[in-house]
C-alpha cells in the first residue's frame, strides 16, 4: 500500500473541498502559519493573502490581541447553551454592536456563519406576517445573480447559477430584480413598483452595495434608499446581508450607513470575528421583535444552534471589533481606499480591460477578454495561477478578479498586488484559450 507522505497526499486521500472538482483539482496548499496579510506554506514559501481568506479576515493572519482574548475566554467559559442561560462576552457584544448600528436595530439574534444569519432573517420575515395574520405574504424579492449563502433558504432568495442548479425544483419561488447598476436605476425601480403591487410580498433581501459572488457588482446609495422607501410603503421588510460588507469593508463600519432608510433585519458574519472562529448573528428593528411577544408561546422564533452565542467566537467577536473601532483601523481603511482609487486610474481605460469598480477596500477588475463568455473558466483558472506563481492568493469570479485585502496590508504589499493586476492585463492581450480543455468551474 502506497505509504502518504506529504500533507497535501493524506488531506487527498480523506478529504472533499468546498466548491472543488475532486478529480481534477491540483493538490491544495499546505498552510502551517499565518502572519499579518501572510499566509505560510508547510515548504516556507509566503503567499500575500489578497482576498482575506474569503472575505473574512479583518487584521492580519493569527493576530495577538484576538489570540489573547481568545485563549482567556477558553480558560474560562468555553461554551453554554443559550436558552435559560447567557454569559458576559454575548451580552457584551450585543450592546457593543447595537451601539453602532443604525439606530433601529434593537434586538441581536446569534447563529454560526453567514448562511444560518440569512435563514434566521427570512424565517424573521415569515414569522412576522405569520404571527401577524398575514401568512399569505410569503415572497421574497432579491438581486439577480445575487448571494446570501449555501443553505436551502438562502440559496432560494440567491441568483439561480450554475452551482445551485441540482437544487432549484426544490428552492421556493421568488421574484428577482436587476442589479440598479448606474444608469439602470429607473429599470429596477419600475420593476420593483409592479412588483409591490402584489398583495403577496413579504420582503427584500439584498447586498448593500457590493454583491459579491456575482462578482463586485457596485451600485450606489440613494437607489438603494428609493427601493427601501418604496418597500417600506408597501409594508414589506427589508434585510440587509452585510455578510460581506460589514466591519469596514465598504469604508464605513457597515455599507448601510450610506443610506437614508435604515433596513429592518441586518446579517453578519465573515469579518465579525475578524476572520477568527464561525459566527454569525442577525439584527433587527424593535418592530420586528415585538411581533414575536406573545403569552402564546408558539409565537415565539424557535431558531437556534448547537453553538448559538458561542462564548469564545463572542470573545474574538469583542477584541476584533476593538481593533476596528480604533483610529489606526480607519486610517488603514482609508489608506487601502486611496491606492486602490490610483490604481484605478491606472488600469481603467487600458487595453484588456472592460470597467474596474471600487469602493472603500474592495478593488475589482474586469478584463476584458475579447468574444464571447465561454474561455472565462479556463481565463479564471490561467490568473489564478499567475497570481500563485507570484506569491499572491486571489480567487477570480470568471474575467472578473478582485482585491479584498485585510486592513493591516501595507503599501508595499499593495504594490505587489496590483502588478499581479497588471500582469494580467497582459496575459489576457496574449490569451489563446487551448480548444481541447475540459471546462472546470470554480467559483
Ligand atoms: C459569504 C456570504 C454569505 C454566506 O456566509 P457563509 O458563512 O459562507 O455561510 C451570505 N451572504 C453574503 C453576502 C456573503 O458574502
Amino acid at each position: 500500500m502506497p505509504h502518504p507522505t506529504s500533507l497535501a497526499q493524506r488531506d487527498h486521500a480523506v478529504l472533499w473541498h468546498p466548491y472543488t472538482q475532486m478529480q481534477t483539482a491540483p493538490l491544495p496548499i499546505p498552510i502551517v502559519r499565518g502572519e499579518g496579510s501572510w499566509l505560510i506554506a508547510e515548504d516556507g514559501t509566503r503567499y500575500l493573502d489578497a482576498i482575506s481568506s474569503w472575505w473574512v479576515n479583518l487584521h492580519g493572519h493569527s493576530h495577538p490581541a484576538i489570540a489573547a482574548r481568545v485563549s482567556e475566554q477558553l480558560r474560562t467559559l468555553e461554551h453554554v447553551l443559550f436558552a435559560g442561560f447567557t454569559h458576559p462576552a454575548a451580552v457584551e457584544l450585543a450592546e457593543q454592536l447595537l451601539a453602532l448600528l443604525p439606530a433601529n436595530q434593537a434586538r441581536v439574534f446569534y447563529s454560526d456563519n453567514g448562511s444560518t444569519a440569512v435563514e434566521v432573517a427570512l424565517k424573521m420575515v415569515l414569522q412576522y406576517f405569520h404571527n401577524q395574520g398575514q401568512p399569505a405574504r410569503r415572497t421574497f424579492l432579491c438581486f439577480q445573480n445575487s448571494y446570501h449563502g449555501d443553505t436551502f433558504g438562502a440559496m432560494a432568495v440567491s441568483g439561480r447559477g450554475a452551482f445551485t442548479e441540482p437544487f432549484w425544483p426544490l428552492l421556493f419561488d421568488v421574484e428577482f430584480l436587476d442589479v440598479p447598476v448606474p444608469g439602470h436605476e429607473a429599470e429596477t425601480l419600475a420593476q420593483l413598483d409592479a412588483l409591490l403591487l402584489r398583495p403577496d410580498v413579504a420582503g427584500f433581501i439584498f447586498e448593500p452595495l457590493v454583491l459579491g459572488t456575482a462578482g463586485m457588482v457596485m451600485y450606489e446609495p440613494e437607489v438603494l434608499s428609493e427601493m427601501l422607501r418604496r418597500c417600506y410603503q408597501a409594508g414589506v421588510l427589508c434585510i440587509s446581508d452585510e455578510v460581506m460588507t460589514g466591519f469596514g469593508r465598504t469604508g464605513p463600519l457597515f455599507a448601510s450607513e450610506l443610506l437614508t432608510e435604515q433596513p429592518d433585519i441586518m446579517c453578519f458574519s465573515k469579518g465579525l470575528t475578524g476572520g477568527t472562529l464561525a459566527m454569525g448573528l442577525t439584527t433587527c428593528a424593535a418592530q420586528v421583535y415585538e411581533a414575536f411577544l406573545s403569552h402564546d408561546k408558539m409565537r415565539a422564533l424557535f431558531h437556534g444552534h448547537s453553538y448559538t452565542a458561542n462564548p469564545v467566537a463572542c470573545a474574538a467577536a469583542l477584541a476584533s471589533l476593538e481593533l476596528t473601532r480604533a483610529e489606526e483601523c480607519t486610517r488603514q481603511r482609508q489608506r487601502i481606499e486611496a491606492a486602490h482609487a490610483a490604481f484605478r486610474q491606472e488600469i481603467k481605460g487600458q487595453p484588456g480591460v472592460r470597467a474596474v469598480r471600487h469602493r472603500g477596500t474592495v478593488l475589482a477588475v474586469e478584463y476584458d477578454p475579447g468574444e464571447g463568455t465561454s474561455y472565462f473558466s479556463r481565463l479564471r483558472d490561467a490568473f489564478y495561477q499567475l497570481a500563485l506563481d507570484h506569491h499572491v492568493v486571489l480567487r477570480p469570479l470568471g474575467n472578473v478578479v478582485y482585491l479584498l485585502p485585510p486592513y493591516c496590508t501595507t503599501n508595499e504589499e499593495l504594490d505587489l498586488l496590483y502588478d499581479v493586476l497588471r500582469r494580467m492585463r497582459h496575459l489576457v492581450l496574449d490569451f489563446t484559450p487551448a480548444p481541447n480543455l475540459p471546462e472546470i468551474l470554480h467559483d
